[in-house]
């Protein structure tokens, strides 16, 4: 076995070194991508907690009823808290309250919801 010359033995390493600095390039890139992905995920998991509850706008004055969402629902933004429908119910018993006309929260509450004459949903 013949021993390399120098010059020789210098560009194996140089060209083992490229590799590494390839390989590495590659791990950093799936790790970014990864990571993209988990934030991805944490937000749909988040969307779909608010989706999946209800909140309740307090009346703007005292005679007004109090209005329910849904969880998304744009016309309640900033809601005090996302409540699961059982909650919600055990919540507002005996309060006037009215569904939001634009995110229609009715058929996430049926099952749950026992209407109230001044609620104005068709028993
Ligand atoms: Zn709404």
């Amino acid at each position: 076995m013949t021993e390399s010359s120098l010059p020789e033995r210098i560009e194996k390493h140089r060209t083992v070194a490229a590799w590494l600095e390839y390989q590495l390039g590659q791990e950093r890139a799936t790790i970014q991508r990864l990571e993209g992905e988990a934030v991805e995920q944490e937000r749909r998991r988040k969307v779909a907690w608010k989706q999946s509850r209800f909140t309740v706008q307090e009346p703007p004055h005292e005679a007004a009823p109090y209005v329910i969402h849904r969880g998304g629902c744009t016309k309640n933004p900033n809601p005090l808290d996302y409540y699961e429908a059982p909650d919600l119910v055990m919540m507002m018993r005996g309060r006037n309250a009215s569904p939001c006309p634009i995110c229609n929260p009715m058929p996430g509450l049926r099952g749950t919801w026992i209407p109230t004459p001044d609620f104005g949903e068709d028993a």
